[in-house]
């Protein structure tokens, strides 16, 4: 069954395998489980290389930057208060991010891959 770039993006957002739906498809924090334990569908053969930093660096960078001009035009808080608030958030922002975008390209991928 042909399911389309949209249902697989659905589902790389939630990190599950972009043919079935069911199963997570890291085994780690980065790392591709070989194969769906659900569908058997070949996970590890798309390489994502660097997309999904890419695409993590664009998506945070529109969400903390535009966060951080707000705040700076509106409260001009103290830097060192900007620096030991922003830096964390940024960190984790990218951390929660990176599988997700990576995820994401994987779907890419796989919805382009032969039929
Ligand atoms: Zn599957």
């Amino acid at each position: 069954m042909r399911v389309s770039l949209l249902l697989a993006l659905s589902r790389s957002v939630f990190k599950k395998c972009p043919q079935c739906g069911e199963e997570k498809i890291y085994k780690q924090y980065l790392k591709l489980k070989p194969y769906c334990n659900n569908c058997n569908e070949k996970l590890s053969i798309y390489r994502t290389d660097d997309f999904g930093p890419w695409l993590t660096i664009i998506i945070v960078g529109h969400i903390i930057v535009p966060l951080v001009l707000y705040i700076e035009q509106n409260y001009s808080p103290q830097l060192w208060l900007q620096a030991i608030t922003w830096i964390p958030i940024t960190i984790l922002t990218v951390l929660y991010m990176l599988p997700i975008s990576k995820s994401i390209c994987l779907a890419i991928l796989w919805s382009l891959r032969d039929k």
